[in-house]
């Protein structure tokens, strides 16, 4: 006997009244923001768990129970074995599975220094790292070379050659910045000029072709080492210029001469050029947030803020951007460095951060510097945003982000909150916090200013 349901009007009206509850019931379920696939292969030691919850919806993740802040922000990070790993995310209107693949990670061999003979080559690009170190990252870089700097190699490890400056001291450039030459000369010294000015001290030195330079901070001055090993292996020139309490410093080379200008910041926000960066914009999202929230957004509404309240004190300031826009590195610095900034200020929102095992962890207001120039306003500022915005100290890094790198202003970047942090999603979704970050960042500044 055939079964089958006769649907008569009541019915009908009844079972699409059932499919009405079941449809709405689906968008009253949690949405994940990471993992972006259900399927992926991964090298990482842990996988990330990111999203929102619905009202009061409790979350299991591999049967954990995972915190969900008061707007329904969740972050959780489960440790991958090798192999699949097969995640289960339950909640009681919901089930996601998630396989990820975790492949065991090759031993790498140690690469080994390999040295030879002394050969003359010359830096072929701008702005190149010299480093302490043969690795590729921002906090050993020593100097950055300029374009046409010869330079003595005399050994390598993996993508690094190593340059011989002096006989107690080589440094790291990467292979790809460096060309081979036949025939070189010793440089000649030609002479050597300096100039003082109210707010700044300028010295220049001029050799007959451009030779690679470092920059070492002391406590009371700044040394400039110019090195001309092909002539000696003892042949170092050093500049010492006072250094100022507030200071800044540009180094510049053309056909030989170095100019070297160390100047003072100014004691008087009027007097003040200040560069607000807001991190991102356009088609970079930056990080995404656990309810989907772009941190291109969060970035300007605090820089918008600031702006205002910097100009209200008087200062000179400058946006890299005042709308949602696409703009690169490289003009977010030509823009500070074309004003002649004393200042830069590149405001983000951090994302996973640095403790996987737990990302909750990850939570409040750290800031970055690079140059020891920078230091003591990234110290006033975790002080003064911390206290003004309400969020937890992340702490002072050094850090070398493209835009904080030059020596020429005093750079700082600010990552406000976590953007993957459900407690910290509550305060920066909240209207006040662009308000507060900003004032604490212009407090912070004029403390500094004031010392
Ligand atoms: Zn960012």
């Amino acid at each position: 006997m055939k079964f089958y349901i006769k649907i008569t009007p009541m019915k009908k009206g009844l079972l699409l009244l059932l499919l009405l509850i079941l449809g709405t019931s689906c968008s009253y379920a949690y949405e994940l923001v990471l993992p972006r696939e259900k399927k992926s292969i991964s090298n990482s030691d842990y996988a990330f768990f990111v999203g929102k919850a619905h009202n009061g919806e409790a979350i299991l993740i591999n049967d954990t129970r995972v915190y969900t802040a008061s707007n329904g922000a969740f972050a959780h990070s489960v440790k991958l074995k090798n192999g699949e790993n097969r995640i289960v995310i339950r909640s009681s209107y919901n089930t996601q599975i998630y396989k990820i693949y975790k492949e065991a990670s090759a031993v790498q061999p140690e690469d080994k220094i390999c040295d030879f003979e002394t050969k003359t080559a010359v830096v072929k690009n701008d702005n190149v790292p010299l480093r302490s170190t043969p690795e590729n990252y921002g906090t050993n870089r020593i100097a950055h070379l300029f374009r046409d700097t010869s330079v003595l190699i005399n050994g390598s490890k993996k993508d690094f050659y190593r340059v011989f400056l002096s006989k107690d001291k080589t440094a790291w450039i990467a292979k790809k910045d460096i060309e081979f030459t036949k025939n070189s000369t010793p440089a000649e010294f030609i002479n050597m000029d300096g100039k003082r000015f109210k707010n700044a001290a300028v010295q220049m030195i001029s050799f007959t072709k451009n030779l690679p330079y470092t920059v070492e901070v002391k406590e009371k001055e700044i040394i400039f080492r110019i090195y001309n090993p092909e002539l000696s292996e003892t042949s170092v020139y050093s500049i010492n210029v006072p250094k100022p309490e507030k200071y800044t410093y540009k180094v510049s080379l053309e056909d030989g001469v170095y100019t070297f200008k160390v100047s003072a910041v100014p004691d008087d926000i009027k007097d003040c050029t200040i560069v607000i960066d807001a991190g991102h914009g356009g088609s970079e999202k930056g990080a995404v947030g656990c309810l989907r929230d772009e941190e291109k957004d969060v970035n300007l509404r605090i820089a918008l803020e600031l702006q205002e309240l910097l100009k209200q004190a008087g200062a000179n300031v400058i946006m890299t951007r005042e709308c949602d826009g696409t703009i690169s590195l490289g003009d977010r610095v030509k823009i500070a460095k074309e004003n002649n900034a004393n200042i830069f200020i590149s405001i983000h929102l951090n994302s996973i951060g640095d403790i996987p095992m737990n990302i909750y962890k990850n939570k409040g207001t750290s800031i970055y510097h690079f140059n020891p120039n920078s230091k003591e306003l990234a110290e006033i500022l975790e002080k003064s945003v911390t206290k003004s915005a309400g969020t937890r100290k992340d702490g002072v890094r050094t850090a070398g982000f493209y835009v904080i790198s030059p020596s020429d202003y005093v750079g700082i970047l600010v990552e406000a909150a976590y953007m993957t942090n459900p407690a910290d999603s509550v305060l920066y979704r909240s209207e006040s916090f662009a308000k507060n970050v900003a004032e604490g960042i212009a407090e912070g500044i004029k403390e500094y200013l004031n010392r």
